[in-house]
Order: C-alpha cells, then structure tokens, then sequence
C-alpha cells in the first residue's frame, strides 16, 4: 500500500515517467502531448486508450512509440491512460494540471465576424479534419520542427478568446507577425495533404503530414507553393504569408495537431530524445 502511495505521488510530481519497460514523457497540462515508449517486439501489438481514443503503438527502430495529445477541452483532474498489450490491460493514472492558458477579448468588424457564419465553413472543418485524420506508419519527420517564420509570437497557444463579448473557443495554435508575402517555410519534412485556396475562414490553407499522426497547419496565406500530395523538406518554402480568411492583417496562424486535437507548437521545437 506504501509503495502505490509513492508511485501515485511520482506519478504526479515528475515530468517525465518511468515504469518498467515503459516511459511517459512530455508535461501534463491540456494543449500537451504525451510521448510514450515502450519496449517490445516488432510482431507484438500495444495500444493505448486515452479519453475514449484508441493511439496505436508503432514500432520505431527498436521500440514502440506512441503520441498521445491532451485536447485544451480537458478540466484538470484524475485521467487513466490505459495500456492494451498481450490481452491484458494496464491503467495508469494521470493528473492533469491546470492550463496555464490566458483569456482574449477581441472585437472584429462584422465583415470578419460574418465569416463564421458563412454556409460553407462546415465543410472547411469537414476538409481539414480529413486531411489530420490521414496517418501513416512512417515518420517523415527528421529532427525538431522549426517555426515557419523566423518571427515573433503575436498571439500565442491555449488562449481563451471572446470575440465582440462572445466567446469564440480556444486559438489552437500560434501566430506569428509576418509582413503580406513574406516566405513560409515547412516546419519539418512530410506529405502536402490539404491545399485550399478558397476558404472563406481560414484563408488559403496548406496542411502537412508528417506521419505517426502529427500533422502541421499553415493559416491566412497569400499564395502556396507546393502541391497536394508533394513531399516538403524540412525548411522549404511552401507559401507567403497574407492575410486570407478571418485575419485582422498579414499574419501567419501555425497549428500543430496530434491525430486532428491541437497541441502547442512550442513543444516540437525541442522533442524528446527518442521522438527526433
Ligand atoms: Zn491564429
């Protein structure tokens, strides 16, 4: 009984989590990603279950490896993550912290704020859930990601927004100041899965998968580069930013998402060992 009260506090105190062959790492506050390995062999199957989603285990080199997201939507409290591997299920709890997120009150001209209401903004989602929804074994991704403009955050992650008094959900990834035609360049390498010109919303929009369920998000653009379904290298001009969509001005929004739930971009830009 003591040593399951000294697991549950380790459990909650440390950063990152180690049990057996297993090891969770990656901060445990909503907007976060939890990077787990987990040593087996390549024939064998594992997954995990975490709030009502199933995340494979895949094997990378000589472990398994999964990423599981912490959607913003999480209230802080008690979570289990549970392990399925050889017919047996594992639960391990998880405490989610409070989000250290700020709130936002913006007012937008109704000329902006009727974009949200346009009939066809449905089908914007539909399109971009599809493309976060792509997976592939392969990790196309080689190292940290790089922001896609080498500027400053104007508007950062997990914020609370009300637009015109009205609460308007989370801002689920990241802006950066960009001047109208300014390059973007491809946060890491991967697949073109969406490339919109005609988004009443989100502008012109690209998204790039970079395997295993992680997927990048470009926003507000003035005019894209590559190709659906061409493969980008790391650092590569894919687009210009602009100000297309509900934008204020020239700017570019950058997401990050996790099997479609957004996690903040901050943490691909220092992954953990073993995720590079
Ligand atoms: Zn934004």
């Amino acid at each position: 009984m003591k040593k399951f009260f000294l697991l549950f506090l380790f459990i909650i105190l440390s950063f990152n989590f180690c049990f057996g062959d297993l090891e969770i790492k990656g901060k445990k506050i909503p907007g976060s990603a939890l990077f787990i390995s987990k040593e087996g062999r390549e024939e064998e199957e594992a997954k995990f279950e975490f709030n009502h989603k199933i995340y494979n285990l895949i094997f990378n080199k000589n472990i398994f490896q999964t990423l599981v997201p912490l959607p913003l939507e999480l209230k802080p409290g008690k979570y289990t993550l549970s392990l399925i591997y050889q017919d047996k299920k594992t639960n391990y709890l998880i405490l989610i912290a409070k989000a250290p997120y700020m709130t936002q009150y913006l007012s937008l001209p109704k000329t902006q704020t009727a974009k949200y209401d346009y009939p066809g903004v449905e089908k914007e989602y539909r399109l971009i859930d599809k493309a976060f929804a792509e997976f592939s074994i392969e990790r196309f991704w080689e190292g940290n990601f790089i922001f896609p403009c080498k500027r400053n955050i104007t508007t950062s992650f997990g914020l609370r927004r009300f637009i015109n008094g009205e609460e308007a959900g989370f801002h689920r990834g990241i802006d950066l100041a960009a001047d109208y035609g300014e390059p973007v360049y491809a946060s890491n390498s991967g697949i073109v899965s969406l490339k919109e010109e005609n988004f009443t919303l989100h502008g012109k929009t690209l998204i790039i998968n970079h395997g295993q369920g992680v997927s990048s998000i470009y926003l507000h653009l003035s005019k894209i580069k590559v190709k659906l379904g061409q493969m980008v290298k790391k650092g590569e001009i894919i687009a210009y930013a602009g100000a297309t969509g509900v934008a204020t001005g020239p700017h570019l929004h950058f997401g990050m998402y996790v099997q479609g739930i957004a996690v903040n971009p901050n943490i691909f830009l220092k992954l953990p060992d073993g995720f590079k």
